[in-house]
């Protein structure tokens, strides 16, 4: 392991005045060591910012959510107002990982944390993400699990989380505090594409700290649920996912947030497959014309080809089960 200086700060003036010096933040630490021991990750200073008050979860006057970024995902999942308003986003974080990791990880680190792509976490492959400029051993390895949207020729791989595929459903957004004042980011712009720069991969300034992720209030009643479909039913990451929230009122869906895992760069927002149901009477047939659209621009590898009729499906079945079988 890469020799590095470890600091323990208790205010977030003292942990952005570490950040702008170059030092990387860390809390639960469930990625981040992981890959410093596999020297994939070698940073000179870790600045561990799990003392900061950034761990409550907040229901806004208009309903909408405020979840502090060192909230772990365990309690995040276990909260009544998250399970009660956006049980999308308890599913998801309940269908993550292993119970152990669920009780250490935050949800700021969960958005950030890097691709399983196993490439780049081999030091000997050759790896733009890691490296940019040598070169991606995917595109002609194995890349089965890797994306069909999104890619680029410099990198095709997937981002991990399931909670992420929640907030790009739910349009949520991203609070950073840093050297310049606090800003907030769409969760759409939050993580970024590969395109021809695959090692970065947020939209973050140095030293910029994530504080909360916010979950805009939605038009009662909502009705969501996260489906993640994966080789084992558990400790596995998704194949495909589907976060599905829906507004149906009078018949007719008013509101309908959609948004996919385990097949983008980044959870990919289905923006055709919500234009397709917005002003629909729900109907299998409905559901069946919606999900046709979910892989729109779908650009499969050689071992993904399966995830194009796989996505249609989990987004449908996902569909059906939250919307009703007509
Ligand atoms: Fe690296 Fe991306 Fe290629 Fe994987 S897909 S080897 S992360 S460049």
């Amino acid at each position: 392991m890469h020799p590095f200086t470890y600091t323990r700060v208790s205010g977030t003036r003292e942990a952005l005045d570490a950040g702008r010096l170059g030092g990387r933040y860390i809390a639960g630490g469930t990625t981040l060591v992981d890959l410093m021991r596999e020297t994939v990750e070698r940073p000179d200073t870790l600045v561990d910012i799990s003392g900061l008050p950034l761990r409550e979860i907040l229901v806004a006057k208009d309903g909408g959510l405020r979840i502090g970024a060192l909230a772990r995902m365990a309690e995040t999942a276990a909260h009544p107002a998250v399970r009660a308003a956006f049980p999308v986003i308890a599913q998801a974080l309940e269908l993550s990982a292993s119970a152990q990791l669920r009780n250490m990880a935050t949800i700021g680190g969960n958005i950030m944390q890097r691709t399983r792509c196993t490439y780049f976490r081999d030091v000997s492959a050759d790896c733009n993400k890691r490296e940019l400029g040598s070169g991606c051993a995917a595109r002609d390895g194995f890349n089965r699990m890797h994306a069909i949207l999104g890619t680029s020729e410099s990198c095709v791989a997937t981002h991990p989380s399931d909670v992420a595929v929640a907030f790009a459903a739910l349009e949520a957004r991203v609070h950073v505090l840093g050297p310049d004042g606090a800003r907030d980011i769409p969760f759409g712009d939050f993580l970024l594409r590969p395109g021809s720069t695959p090692n970065r991969e947020q939209a973050l300034a140095k030293g910029e700290l994530i504080t909360a992720v916010e979950i805009p209030a939605l038009p009662r009643p909502l009705t969501s649920g996260y489906l993640k479909v994966r080789d084992r039913q558990s400790y596995e990451f998704a194949l495909t996912s589907a976060a599905v929230a829906l507004h149906i009122r009078g018949g007719v869906i008013r509101e309908a947030k959609v948004a996919a895992g385990g097949v983008g760069t980044v959870p990919w927002k289905l923006s055709a497959v919500e234009q397709a149901l917005v002003g629909q009477r729900p109907s299998d047939a409905l559901w069946t014309a919606a999900a046709a659209r979910a892989a729109d621009g779908a650009r499969p590898l050689h071992h993904n080809r399966f995830k194009v009729a796989l996505l249609k499906r989990t987004v449908e079945r996902q569909l059906r089960v939250i919307g009703g079988s007509k």
